[in-house]
């Protein structure tokens, strides 16, 4: 979104919206259980269950480790009104979406 386009409007010359657009996709995603999602190690190119990565926390957050080679795969903070997802140990996430 440009400075000149409102808010949930196409920019004209792209066609780009803002990321409110993809609400419902992200709201899918993130109603399932991921332990049982796939990931990929972006350190090793390891693939495995998210259930099976190593889990160290729970203060001051979570942090899942790499089976392989102990990279970091996903940290998660929490405090009373918000969560923060680092995930940039994953280089894929696969998730299946019948339960
Ligand atoms: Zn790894």
């Amino acid at each position: 979104m440009t400075l000149s386009s409102p808010p949930n409007q196409p920019d004209p010359l792209s066609g780009r919206l803002d990321g409110n657009a993809a609400a419902g996709q992200l709201r899918e995603i993130f109603a399932v259980d991921l332990t049982a999602a796939v990931g990929c190690c972006s350190g090793c190119g390891r693939t495995g269950a998210i259930g099976e990565a190593h889990c160290y926390g729970p203060a001051p957050g979570i942090v899942l480790r790499c089976t392989g080679c102990d990279g970091v795969l996903l940290r998660i903070v929490t405090t009373d009104d918000r969560v923060w997802l680092d995930m940039r140990g994953l280089s894929i996430l696969q998730l299946s979406l019948r339960g």
